[in-house]
C-alpha cells in the first residue's frame, strides 16, 4: 500500500495516466486528426520519461546514492590507497571516505561537514576556493601530536557521468620528504659553519702574520703550528662527510663479503696501540673465544665502526687510563656483541639519545680539544644499520661509577643457513 501511495505521488503516475488517456483516445479514435497528432506527441513524451525513469530511478538513500556512485570494486581499489581520500559533495559533505581517511581523521564521517574531520584555517580556504572556482589546489598541513606528521592535501573538483559536482581530496603523507628536507637544510647549515670556523681563523693568522708579527719567528712558528691543526681539522671534516655521503647512498644495499669480527677488533686495537700510548691508556681485549666469528659485513666500514668507538674512549675517557673491548656472543639472537668500555668521566644521560646525529657533541668544547668532527658516531650509526646491527649507548657516571661510557655494537653473526 505504501508502495502504491509512493508511485501515485511520484511524477511516474501522472506520465502513466497521461499515456493510458492518450492511448484509449486514438483506439477509439474519437479525436480530430491535429488533436490525434497532438495526443500521439503526448503519448511518446510520456512513454520516454517513464523509460528514462525506469533506468535512472529518481529517489534514493544516500547510502544506495553512495553504493551507485562506488562500486564494490572501486570502494575495494579506494581503500588500498594508503593515503586517505575524500570525496565532497559541491557543499563541502563528505560522501565518502577510504579506509585510511577513516584511521588518519577519525572525525571523518560520511554526510558530515569537511570542517568536522579537519579543522585547519588553510585548508579550508582552499577548499572553499576550489568548490568556487573549480580549479585544483595543493595545501599543506601538519600535526603537532603525538608525533610530528606533515602532509600534502590535493583539493580538486570533478563532475560525474550525473553531472553532479565532486570535490576530492587526496592527503599525502609527506613527513619523511619533510624531515629529510629540514635535516639536509640543517646539514648544509652545519658543515658551512663548521668549516667557516677553522677557515676564519687560518685567514686570521695569515693577516697577523703579513701584519703585525711579519718579523716576530716566535710568532710564526706559533701561529704556523695552529694552522696546521685547523688544515687538518678541515681535512677530516671534508672526509668524513665524503665518507658519511657513501655510506648513505649505500646504506640499503646489504652487504656480501664474510668479514671476521675478531681479527677486525684485533687489526684496530693493534693501529690504535700508537695513541693509547701517547694518552697513558691500556687496552685489553676480553673475549670468550679466539675462533673466527663470521658476518655478513664490508670489511673496510667495520673497521672504520671499531676504530671510531676505540678512538674515542681513549680521547673522551683518558682520565680512566683503560680501555676494555669485550666480545660476547648471544646465542639465542645469533649475534656477536662487541663492547668498548672507557672509565672516563661518561656522558650526561641528556645527550645519550643525540650523540648519532650528525655534529651533536656532548662537549663541544672538548670534541674541539680532541680535533673531533662531531660525525664519528653518525658514521658508526648508519655503518651498523646497514649491517642489520645495533648499536647502545650507556654511561654510568659518577665518581665512583662502575664505568665511564660502554658503547656496544650487536651485529648477526653469518652461520651455515645464510652463507
Ligand atoms: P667527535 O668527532 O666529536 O668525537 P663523535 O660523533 O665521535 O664526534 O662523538 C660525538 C660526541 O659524543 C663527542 O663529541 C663526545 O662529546 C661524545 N662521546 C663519544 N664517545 C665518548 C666517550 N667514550 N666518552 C664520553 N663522551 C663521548
Amino acid at each position: 500500500m505504501r508502495k502504491f501511495i509512493k508511485f501515485v505521488l511520484s511524477g511516474q503516475f501522472l506520465h502513466v495516466l497521461v499515456l493510458i488517456i492518450c492511448l484509449s483516445t486514438l483506439i477509439l479514435n474519437t479525436a480530430s486528426k491535429p488533436v490525434s497528432i497532438l495526443l500521439m506527441l503526448l503519448a511518446i513524451f510520456s512513454a520516454y520519461t517513464l523509460g528514462c525513469n525506469w533506468q535512472r530511478p529518481d529517489k534514493k538513500t544516500d547510502k544506495a546514492k553512495r553504493l551507485d556512485v562506488f562500486p564494490e570494486h572501486l570502494n575495494a581499489i579506494l581503500n588500498g590507497i594508503s593515503d586517505p581520500v575524500i570525496i565532497l559533495d559541491t557543499r563541502a559533505l563528505v560522501t565518502y571516505a577510504n579506509s585510511a581517511a577513516k584511521v588518519r581523521l577519525p572525525n571523518c564521517q560520511e554526510n558530515d561537514p569537511f570542517s568536522f574531520c579537519l579543522r585547519d584555517p588553510a585548508v579550508l580556504e582552499a577548499l572553499e576556493k576550489t568548490i568556487i572556482s573549480g580549479e585544483p589546489i595543493s595545501v599543506h598541513y601538519s600535526e603537532r601530536t603525538p608525533i610530528e606528521r606533515f602532509y600534502e592535501l590535493m583539493i580538486s573538483s570533478v563532475q560525474d557521468t550525473s553531472r553532479r559536482g565532486n570535490i576530492i581530496i587526496l592527503m599525502r603523507d609527506i613527513t619523511r620528504l619533510q624531515r629529510m628536507e629540514n635535516t639536509r637544510a640543517d646539514f648544509v647549515a652545519n658543515a658551512s659553519h663548521e668549516l667557516r670556523t677553522p677557515l676564519a681563523s687560518i685567514i686570521g693568522f695569515i693577516e697577523t702574520l703579513q701584519g703585525p708579527a711579519k718579523s716576530d719567528l716566535k710568532a710564526h712558528e706559533r701561529f704556523l703550528k695552529i694552522m696546521r691543526e685547523q688544515a687538518r681539522r678541515m681535512s677530516r671534516l671534508v672526509d668524513d662527510l665524503l665518507s658519511l655521503s657513501r655510506i648513505e647512498l649505500t646504506e640499503h644495499v646489504p652487504p656480501k663479503d664474510s668479514v671476521d669480527m675478531i681479527s677486525v677488533v684485533k687489526t684496530i686495537i693493534d693501529t690504535l696501540q700508537g695513541l693509547a700510548h701517547e694518552r697513558g691508556v691500556k687496552i685489553k681485549l676480553e673475549t670468550s673465544s679466539n675462533e673466527p666469528c663470521f658476518v655478513l659485513g664490508d670489511r673496510d666500514e667495520l673497521l672504520r665502526v671499531i676504530e671510531n668507538l676505540i678512538e674515542n674512549a681513549i680521547k673522551y675517557g683518558q682520565s680512566g687510563r683503560r680501555v676494555d673491548v669485550d666480545i660476547t656472543y648471544q646465542n639465542t639472537a645469533n649475534c656477536i656483541d662487541i663492547a668498548i668500555k672507557d672509565y672516563g668521566e661518561g656522558i650526561e644521560p641528556q645527550h645519550i639519545p643525540r650523540l648519532t646525529e650528525r655534529f651533536y657533541r656532548a662537549s663541544i668544547d672538548g670534541s674541539r680539544e680532541q680535533g673531533g668532527t662531531g660525525l664519528g658516531l653518525a658514521i658508526v650509526k648508519h655503518i651498523v644499520t646497514r649491517h642489520k646491527g645495533t648499536l647502545r649507548i650507556e654511561s654510568a657516571g659518577g665518581q665512583n661509577a662502575e664505568f665511564g661510557a660502554r658503547f656496544t655494537v650487536s651485529i648477526p653473526i653469518l652461520n651455515a643457513k645464510n652463507v
